[in-house]
């Protein structure tokens, strides 16, 4: 092989117009032959390491399950701090006028993936109808509506990040309807020499691309329980006084 390749570098060349191009792939061809001998180029190409294998589930394998249809293990009331005294019903957990539910356990960066149903008998319009909240580190809301034929100001309807930026699409199912929100967060940073580096969200609805990548500020969003720029927090649920379910939720550190 070496010989080949030294008879095709040392081969005569044509004076032809076409000469440069023509020349030109095997100038790269002798480049590439020399730079693997040298053991050039292969480590710029190999991954520094293996990816781990997760078992896509759902849940996947390396998540966290936050509720599973049992039981409160995973959260604690807003009032008070023990267990929720939210519905547990068919598997799933229901708001009740009782204040929102924070996890136990905290977190920074994150996929959440969270399953919600506003009540199937419709009620009260506009913010009124099935209002909830994802808050991500109890401070940044996805905002949870039944926007199905329910207008509101577009900041504060189902998936917005609330009051700053509008779902790209409304892709709300009809009320009753299980819904899902895929949630990819990152948040605000304190930087060592001053200012706060803004979060990002990444959310799809459905299925469905809502937020693309947009920044989150590090002030937290109206109704928010907790402020200040942290490294980790809860996830919290709203209770904003209409009954909204919530199940298969889990989440994986990022
Ligand atoms: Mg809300």
């Amino acid at each position: 092989m070496q010989t080949d390749m030294t008879t095709t570098m040392t081969e005569p060349r044509t004076s032809s117009p076409q000469r440069g191009w023509r020349t030109a792939p095997r100038t790269l061809a002798a480049t590439a032959f020399l730079g693997l001998a040298f053991g050039l180029g292969a480590a710029e190409s190999a991954p520094t390491a293996e990816p781990p294998i997760v078992a896509p589930g759902p849940p996947p394998g390396d998540a966290i399950v936050l509720f599973n249809g049992q039981d409160f293990a995973q959260w604690r009331s807003q009032r008070g701090g023990g267990e929720p005294k939210w519905r547990l019903v068919e598997g799933c957990m229901e708001t009740t006028q009782t204040g929102g539910i924070f996890t136990r356990e905290e977190f920074g960066a994150c996929q959440l993936h969270i399953e919600w149903a506003t009540p199937s008998v419709v009620k009260g319009d506009g913010q009124g109808r099935g209002n909830s909240g994802v808050y991500l580190q109890g401070r940044y809301e996805i905002q949870v509506l039944d926007s199905y034929n329910n207008k509101t100001y577009p900041n504060g309807q189902a998936g917005a990040y609330y009051g700053h930026a509008a779902p790209l699409v409304n892709a709300c199912r009809p009320p009753g309807e299980w819904q899902t929100y895929d949630i990819i967060f990152h948040p605000p940073k304190q930087r060592p020499d001053g200012p706060v580096q803004d979060g990002s969200f990444t959310v799809l609805h459905n299925g469905v691309l809502i937020q693309d990548h947009v920044p989150v500020k590090p002030q937290p969003t109206t109704a928010a329980p907790l402020k200040g720029v942290v490294e980790r927090g809860p996830i919290y649920l709203q209770d904003h006084g209409n009954p909204v379910r919530f199940r298969n939720v889990w989440i994986r550190n990022l």
